[in-house]
């Protein structure tokens, strides 16, 4: 195996599994789309399984047909619009598709009806996110239209909230608004004589911060993944461990005098003799060009900063003169006893999501099992 990895803690993932339940205590439903935020979608959903989740949720047919072909059988939501043309697969697959308008609900029955099953479709409201689903208003009809229908069963009810996980006064207020909403249109459902099944609507954020979301189910993503939003203090609000730790190898070592320059561009200059190593991975691994010069690895024990351009394949360490590390000895990246991928994601302005799915196929997964 090559020198970069992601090692996968699968066992921390059970771990903040049990933090999510003994805090909801409701049924959890774990999102593994874009291969588990990165994480590799079939060893977490069996690892999350395991740890006693009811619920796996993906955002393509694809990746929903994956968790089949791997032996899964537990229920798998599938958050995302499907194409008409890929219903068969989805229907094959059994995946249970969130749906928010008619037309959709029509393509989905005549895709049962056309595999000869029935397919459990959840109800999506839209009350405030404005990606998919219906107004509440439309709720109560496309409910009894589900319910009502050979060859579809409402299995849930469930939507999406914009900004449950800051704690400004303006998000908790909307996030309020969004759940007011969301229960309006339940009663209405339920006024109408309609089950509306496994009503969901948490992620991240509501699970840390909004105990009036959590319902029948909750579906936090990053959360489990390690990464918790910080609380009023800037802390993360729940102790829950990042599950991936990026580590290379030292695989060139050279001294470098004064004056010397590393890299393209020649942005680094040593500033006194020094010794720089070389690891096995760049901006071809999915690791931000941006971090060159910027971002520290954890090499001999002791942080050190990266020295110059990120390259495609390779990039350089400054690691000082103290030679406490040797040739072969193992870096960390992120993750591990390193800063995790949640503060090299402030320091790109941007979440931990995208890290963790930017490192890309060429960096194997290794997992450590529970
Ligand atoms: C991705 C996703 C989640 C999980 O979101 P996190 O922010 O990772 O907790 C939950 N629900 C839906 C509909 C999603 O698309």
């Amino acid at each position: 195996m090559r020198a970069t990895r992601a090692v996968i803690h699968l066992d921390y993932l059970r771990d903040n599994i049990n933090l999510v339940r003994e805090r909801t205590r409701r049924p959890l439903c774990v999102p593994v789309k874009a291969d588990a935020y990165g994480h590799g979608a079939l060893p977490v959903a069996g690892a999350a399984l395991s740890a006693g989740a009811e619920y796996l949720a993906v955002a393509t047919v694809g990746e929903g047909e994956e968790l089949r072909e791997g032996g899964i059988t537990a229920p798998v939501l599938l958050l995302s619009v499907a194409l008409p043309e890929e219903l068969a697969d989805l229907a094959a697959a059994d995946l249970e598709p969130l749906a928010g308008d008619e037309e959709y609900i029509e393509a989905l029955e005549r895709a049962a009806s056309g595999a000869g099953k029935k397919l459990r479709v959840h109800l999506k409201i839209d009350t405030g996110m404005g990606r998919i689903g219906c107004r509440p208003s439309l709720a109560r009809s496309l409910a009894s239209r589900i319910a009502k229908s050979g060859s579809l069963t409402l299995a849930g009810t469930a939507t999406h909230l914009a900004v449950s996980d800051s704690l400004r006064e303006e998000d908790r207020a909307f996030t309020e608004r969004q759940l007011d909403s969301f229960r309006g249109a339940l009663e209405d459902i339920r006024a109408g004589g309609i089950d509306p099944g496994i009503v969901h609507a948490a992620n991240t954020g509501a699970v840390t911060f909004h105990n009036g979301a959590w319902f029948d189910m909750v579906r936090p993503g990053i959360l489990l993944y390690g990464y918790a939003p910080p609380d009023a203090g800037g802390k993360p609000a729940m102790a829950v461990k990042p599950l991936m730790e990026l580590v290379s190898r030292l695989v060139f070592i050279k001294d470098v005098r004064r004056g010397e320059t590393v890299s393209y561009g020649r942005i680094w200059t040593a500033a006194e003799d020094t010794v720089i190593g070389t690891l096995p991975l760049g901006y071809g691994d999915g690791l931000s060009r941006q971090l060159g010069n910027t971002w520290q690895v954890l090499a001999g024990g002791v942080l050190r900063p990266l020295a110059g351009r990120i390259c495609m394949d390779q990039c350089m360490v400054d690691l000082g003169r103290d030679r406490s590390f040797s040739r072969w000895d193992e870096v960390t990246i992120f993750g591990g006893e390193a800063p995790h991928a949640g503060i090299m994601a402030s320091l790109l302005n941007t979440i931990p999501y995208e890290i963790t799915c930017t490192i890309n196929k060429r960096v194997p997964r290794v997992y450590i099992q529970v």
